[in-house]
């Protein structure tokens, strides 16, 4: 007979852990916004400045798809990954054909474009995601159009059988993938990542045998990592990945909605980097990124947002400008005359962070006065 005790459940099935992690594309909001757009429709396309392999500089067209999205993220998914708003398990190999066909008339068939990114929310040459039909038909015209060609792959899914099937058809292309931690037990714990160390150089030795460029993205502190440690951590993984990848782009947590950082981030349990941790970094991996040949950059997605990595709000523009002009130039002139008061605030969090036993973290986690801390979501 079913308990009337709260504490004994009401009779009904229990709740697992798991569902509750995996709680926020079932939200009616989450449900609301995936079945509201038009799955015959890219989610966004445009156009950046870009460097070609050789570092002549480009515009690279970057196509956004809806797709049925990421086989780990179904299953369980990395901790900080918000892509499942972009995805729908009805999406059809004909949705897939036409959002690539609307891509290629905004964009006047990728006119002035040397390079095209198309990011899927997962792994592009992964059968169960996308349809294999629609793969070929990407990497063979974007080959004839002569565009170089960036994929995105987790990396188990780089098997030889595969990455060979895909060199055949576009010869050269740069597969990146979201490393994001050189370190196990952040893989594991922090990032709930789905692979490790040793399948990641598994897959960048599959990458070379089939003369595909290794992209690698790194994370900038992801969650339960103090500032410091972030800090610390991130310096000696650029060191590490940038002797074996053609080009290392560390991204900055930016938080987004529904993801685990998001909930931390609402709790005030967790603070997006500080754009001085940033620029420490950059200094402090310059000499050893210098002696390589592999290209890093770092690109703060909402820089200067309470979401994004930031520092007092009255520095952060300037801050933010000379990281863009950094990954350009490589020059770290960029940062001279750079200073703020808040620059203190953020020393001794670095340093409290690194003398006291706080594995989160000292720092105040988020800004502004305390009462529109409290009116916050
Ligand atoms: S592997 Fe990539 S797409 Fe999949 S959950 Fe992780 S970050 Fe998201
Ligand atoms: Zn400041």
């Amino acid at each position: 007979m079913a308990s009337s005790c709260g504490l004994m459940g009401d009779g009904d099935k229990p709740v697992k852990i798991h569902h509750l992690v995996k709680a926020p594309e079932n939200t009616p909001e989450s449900i609301a916004s995936r079945e509201s757009w038009d799955a015959s429709k890219p989610v966004t396309v445009y156009k950046t400045p870009e460097n070609l392999p050789d570092g002549t500089p480009c515009t690279a067209a970057t196509v956004i798809l809806r797709t049925k999205g990421c086989v780990w993220w179904w299953k369980s998914g990395c901790t900080f990954c918000g892509y499942f708003n972009d995805v729908r398990d009805d999406v059809t190999a004909e949705d897939m054909f036409s959002q690539w066909e609307v891509a290629k008339r905004e964009t006047n068939e990728f006119r002035d474009c040397k390079m095209v990114k198309v990011y899927t929310s997962g792994t592009f040459f992964e059968d169960r995601e996308n349809p294999p039909e629609w793969q070929d038909h990407v990497l063979r015209e974007t080959y004839e159009m002569g565009l170089h060609l960036v994929v995105e792959a987790q990396a188990q899914m780089c098997t030889p059988e595969k990455l060979e099937w895909v060199a055949e058809r576009h010869p050269g292309c740069t597969v990146a993938i979201g490393l994001e931690a050189y370190d196990n037990t952040v893989l594991r714990f922090h990032a709930n990542k789905g692979f490790s160390l040793k399948q990641w150089h598994k897959a960048v030795d599959i990458l070379r045998d089939n003369s595909l460029r290794v992209k690698t993205y790194l994370l900038f502190k992801p969650p339960f990592m103090s500032e410091g440690d972030a800090l610390e951590h991130t310096i000696s993984w650029v060191s590490e990945v940038s002797k074996i990848s053609d080009e290392v782009s560390i991204n900055p947590m930016n938080i987004q909605r529904g993801t685990i950082v998001d909930r931390l981030f609402r709790n005030r349990e967790y603070r997006p980097p500080w754009l001085w941790s940033l620029v420490e970094m950059i200094i402090r991996t310059h000499d050893d990124v210098s002696k390589t040949d592999c290209r890093v950059i770092v690109h703060p997605t909402a820089g200067g947002k309470a979401r994004g990595s930031h520092n007092c709000g009255s520095c952060d523009s300037d801050v933010v400008a000379a990281i863009e002009r950094y990954s350009v130039s490589g020059n770290l002139g960029e940062f001279n005359g750079l200073d703020c008061e808040c620059k203190k605030v953020w020393l001794s969090e670095i340093q409290s962070d690194s003398a006291l036993p706080t594995p989160m973290g000292s720092g105040i986690h988020r800004r502004g006065n305390a009462l529109d801390r409290l009116r916050a979501p």
